[in-house]
């Protein structure tokens, strides 16, 4: 599943290719038709990515969310596009840009005050200039269940999934099976900065990048997808050597070097 910083970039290129034009909103697959027809030919006002979730906020008052899920994908073609596969839930044509979604969990027309709603729902987003480490803090204090499925969980914390999961409780020798509420609240500040900076820049990078590209030996730009990672899907820890262990955390696979991560 895309973590926060893919959802951010999107939005950022989304902005860059569409914002402020009248675009031509159609859903080929027919199951965002009567939605697409409410916005088709409005003017794109803004694209706000907030954890997993895009907003994408007209000039009617509507909003259109997506929530890429697990498969769900945007490509963008350069206007005039090929003619859409019937995969493509949602195309928007702008002048030089067309982008299209398949395979999202959510495509759905709202309106600012379902927006509202949803936002409420979620917890603080650590690449947003309004992310508050203080927000989540309480919900920490208050649970008993493992630190490694609050950190997943996006009413805590918005936008973080599996792969900085395991790399920030890594960095800061936290076992995902600790109790939520044992973690301080230096610890919890610590993971939040780390989390911020990673995210930051993976949406520069586009690619999840935490293992220090000096400790690697080559440069940020020449690291590929899935090298620069301690933890996730590691057969060896790249500190001490032993073993990574993975086993099943809620329904997503949890990895953690039981050295590095004592339980205490
Ligand atoms: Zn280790």
């Amino acid at each position: 599943m895309p973590e926060g910083h893919t959802i951010h970039r999107l939005a950022l290129d989304h902005t860059a290719s569409l914002g402020g034009q009248r675009v031509a909103v159609a859903s080929p697959q027919g199951r965002f038709a009567d939605g697409a027809a409410r916005v088709d030919g409005a003017r794109l006002e803004r694209v706000t990515p907030y954890g997993k979730h895009l907003f994408y906020e007209w000039s009617t008052g509507d909003v259109i969310h997506v929530h890429l899920g697990l498969i769900g994908k945007f490509f963008t073609h350069p206007t005039p596009a090929p003619a859409p596969s019937d995969t493509v839930r949602l195309r928007l044509t702008g002048s030089s840009a067309t982008v299209d979604l398949i395979g999202a969990t959510v495509c759905e027309l709202i309106d600012p005050a379902g927006q509202a709603a949803i936002l409420a729902r979620l917890g603080p987003d650590p690449i947003r200039r309004d992310g508050d480490p203080e927000r989540a803090w309480p919900k920490l204090q208050r649970r008993a269940s493992p630190v490694g499925l609050a950190l997943m969980d996006q009413s805590v914390v918005a936008g973080v999934g599996n792969v900085y999961r395991a790399a920030s409780l890594f960095v800061h020798g936290i076992h995902p099976e600790v109790a939520a509420r044992t973690v301080t609240h230096e610890q919890w500040l610590e993971l939040w900065v780390t989390l911020r900076t990673w995210l930051r820049q993976g949406v520069k990078d586009g690619v999840i990048i935490t293992v220090p590209p000096a400790e690697l030996g080559k440069s940020r730009k020449r690291i590929a997808k899935g090298e620069a990672l301690y933890v996730y899907k590691q057969d060896r820890c790249r500190r001490c050597g032993s073993e990574i262990r993975r086993w099943d955390l809620g329904g997503r696979w949890a990895y953690a070097c039981e050295s590095c991560q004592p339980r205490r």
